[in-house]
C-alpha cells in the first residue's frame, strides 16, 4: 500500500494516521531518536523548560504517544535540584497523556512500569482525539502537543479544544522538517504531512485566530523545528 497524501479523502486521514502509528509504535523511540539525531530530546527539554511547570498542575500532553513529554514533565517536578515543595502538591500532580492511537500509549504505560512508575497516580493515559476531547472546559494549566498537531485533520478544531482550558501555558512543537528523511512507504505520509503544514508565521496566526495571546515562537535548527507557545488569558 501506498501513503500518497494527495489522494487521501479527509475523512480516511484519521484512519491513516491510526495506521501509520499502529505500524511504528513498537520502533517509535528508536525512530525518533535516528530521524532526529537524538536532537528531539533537547527539544522536549526545551519544551518542558518553556512550559515551566509546576507542583499541583493539570497538564494535558495532546498526541502524547510513548510518553516522552509527560516524563519529562515529571522528572522535572521530582528532580532533586529543585527547591523542597510540599510533597502533598507534588502529589496532586496530574499529566495526562492523551493520544488517539492505543498502541502509542501501550508502549508509554509499558515504560512506566519499566521506571517503576506503572501504578503513579500523577501519570494519567487517556485515549483521545485532539479535536474532540472529552476532558471539562477550564479543567488544566497546561497543554502541549508535540509533534502532533500536524497529524491532526482540522488543526482549528484543534487548537479550539486547546483553548477550552484555563491555560496558565500552551506549547507546541508542530514540524520535525526534512530532518525526516526517511523515503520508506509508511513514512511517506508523515514526510507529506510535515510538508503541508503551513509556515510558522501562519501557524502563530491561526493561533491567534483561536483565541489565544503572547503567542510566540522560537525556531530550532534554523527553523527545521519549531516551539510555539501562548496563553490563555
Ligand atoms: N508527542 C510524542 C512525541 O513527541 O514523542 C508523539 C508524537 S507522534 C509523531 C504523533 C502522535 O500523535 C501519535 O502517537 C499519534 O497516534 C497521535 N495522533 C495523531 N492524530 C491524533 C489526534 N487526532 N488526536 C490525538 N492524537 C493523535
Amino acid at each position: 500500500t501506498s501513503f500518497g497524501f494527495q489522494q487521501v479523502k479527509e475523512e480516511e486521514k484519521s484512519k491513516l494516521v491510526g495506521n501509520v502509528f499502529t505500524n511504528v509504535a513498537s520502533s517509535y523511540d528508536i525512530m525518533n531518536d535516528v530521524m532526529s539525531g537524538g536532537l528531539h530530546r533537547l527539544w522536549k527539554e526545551r519544551l518542558v523548560g518553556k512550559l515551566s511547570p509546576f507542583a499541583g498542575m493539570k497538564h494535558l500532553d495532546v498526541a502524547g504517544g510513548t510518553g516522552d513529554v509527560a516524563f519529562r514533565i515529571f522528572d522535572a517536578l521530582n528532580s532533586v535540584n529543585r527547591r523542597p515543595l510540599h510533597k502533598a502538591s507534588l502529589e496532586e500532580t496530574q499529566i495526562y497523556v492523551c493520544d488517539i492511537n492505543p498502541n502509542m500509549l501501550n508502549v508509554g504505560k509499558q515504560r512506566a512500569a519499566e521506571r517503576g512508575l506503572r501504578d503513579n497516580k500523577s501519570l494519567l493515559w487517556v485515549e483521545g482525539d485532539a479535536e474532540a476531547l472529552s476532558f471539562d472546559d477550564n479543567s488544566m494549566d497546561g497543554y502541549t502537543i508535540a509533534f502532533g498537531i500536524r497529524n491532526v485533520t482540522h488543526i482549528e478544531k484543534a487548537l479550539a479544544q486547546a483553548y477550552r482550558y484555563d491555560l496558565y501555558s500552551f506549547q507546541v512543537i508542530p514540524n520535525l522538517g526534512e530532518l525526516i528523511a526517511g523515503d520508506r512507504e509508511s513514512y511517506q505520509y508523515l514526510v507529506e504531512s510535515v510538508r503541508r503544514f503551513p509556515p510558522q508565521e501562519r501557524f502563530a496566526s491561526m493561533i491567534g485566530e483561536a483565541g489565544f495571546e503572547k503567542v510566540e515562537y522560537e525556531n530550532l535548527v534554523g527553523g527545521v523545528v519549531a516551539i510555539h507557545s501562548a496563553i490563555k488569558l
